[in-house]
């Protein structure tokens, strides 16, 4: 016997799982072609429409058949490390994955929706100079399934089962938590798939933002392949200050940037892009910058609005948030030339879950386990 064959397989985790391995563990447990497909839409009522987290649940698949599954599979969340609320409602996990990386994901509430900001990536490799995230040295792809259980966390936190038609709490999704999206698009694409499925957590496409900080080589496919809306981290008009703050710019300045978004399939008067822009002291915030902004948008002929994100501070930061009379005047300018340019106040800065305030600490946590079990040996 080699030793391949020695290993045991792991007992596959439908959690966060596609059609296409959810298919794959059904035939793996003998089920027949022809039955195959009917097997799959079972189990996928049970798990992405009625939340079920053990098979005894799923009582239209046979008591036979869900005690084979329940020998050979799991449905298993990631833990959850810490769950925190904040004074304003926002709530925001920190999972650990099962190679003991962690991802936060945040909700937040609003009067007449609510808003999940999932992670694509472990930390994120663009170091952007404004950004929390993006001081993590430790950085990892999500896979699907993991960027799926983010959804499925917090809708049973919000105990949101049986996925209700309309009127939930969680009606949103935006890609703006750790990690660029775009960068891990071939494991983002199919669990949007996941939570765009009619028949599991339905959420529409017009319901999902995903923000990039300008990946333009992706930035088609992500229209064509997903048709959510795209925000783009703008943060600067000029590509010397784009160059500094968002080193992604020498790569893709402002120019091919812009052109991308000029041609985003899909966007439209009705569904326009989103520009996120960081008010930062002293460094892109002056009336000249809102002028270049607006005579860019123009420029392009981009169907565009701006959100005015007021700087979230984080731990040895080098940067300061605007001051308010700052903001006001740079978001009256825009906003008078037509362009719409709300303010963006922050949530959850209490819990550090505002915009480009998540980390998790993996790296220190992996050390301190490392430790542990030298320890133990
Ligand atoms: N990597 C993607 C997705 C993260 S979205 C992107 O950059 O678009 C997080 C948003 O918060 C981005 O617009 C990011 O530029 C912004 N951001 C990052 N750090 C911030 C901070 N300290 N204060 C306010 N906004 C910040
Ligand atoms: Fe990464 Fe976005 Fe943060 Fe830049 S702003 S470091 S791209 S997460």
């Amino acid at each position: 016997m080699n030793q391949e064959t020695e290993i045991t397989v792991e007992r596959p985790n439908l959690s966060g799982m596609g059609r296409a391995a959810l298919r794959d563990v059904v035939l793996g447990l003998g089920v027949p072609e022809r039955q195959a497909k009917m097997r799959v839409q079972q189990l996928w009522h049970w798990l992405y429409h009625r939340g079920a987290t053990s098979f005894d649940e799923m009582t239209t698949i046979s008591k036979d058949m869900r005690a084979q599954l329940a020998a050979t599979c799991d449905i298993k969340r990631p833990d959850i490390t810490t769950a925190q609320l904040s004074e304003d409602g926002t709530r925001k996990w920190l999972l650990k994955l099962d190679d003991g990386n962690e991802v936060e994901a945040v909700f937040i509430p609003e009067e007449d929706r609510g808003t999940l900001c999932v992670s694509s990536q472990v930390g994120c490799t663009l170091t952007c100079k404004f950004c929390h995230t993006g001081t993590q040295r430790l950085v990892r792809n999500l896979t699907s399934a993991e960027i799926v259980n983010q959804v499925l966390i917090a809708r049973d936190a919000l105990e949101e089962w049986p996925s209700p038609p309309e009127g939930r709490l969680l009606s949103n999704i935006v890609l703006m938590g750790m990690g660029e999206p775009l960068y891990n698009f071939d494991n983002v694409k199919p669990a949007l798939d996941t939570i765009m499925d009619q028949e599991g957590i339905s959420l529409s496409k017009r319901r999902i933002t995903l923000s990039t900080s300008g990946v333009v080589p992706e930035m088609r496919r992500c229209g064509e392949e997903a048709g959510v809306n795209l925000a783009v981290s703008l943060h600067a008009v000029r590509d010397e200050t784009r160059d500094w703050i968002m080193p992604i710019n020498k790569k893709y300045p402002l120019h091919d940037l812009l052109t991308a978004c000029a041609e985003y399939p899909g966007a439209t008067n009705a569904r326009r892009i989103t520009f996120e822009y960081a008010m930062l002291k002293d460094v892109n915030d002056s009336l000249e910058d809102a002028a270049e902004l607006v005579r860019l948008l123009k420029h392009y002929k981009i169907p565009s609005k701006v959100n005015l994100i007021p700087f979230n501070p984080w731990p040895g930061t080098l940067f300061e948030c605007s001051d308010w009379d700052t903001i006001r005047a740079f978001s009256d300018y825009i906003f008078e030339a037509g362009i719409s340019a709300p303010v963006r106040m922050p949530r959850g800065r209490d819990i550090m879950a505002a915009c480009g305030q998540l980390k998790s600490d993996s790296q220190k946590r992996r050390k301190a386990d490392l430790l542990a079990e030298a320890a133990k040996a």
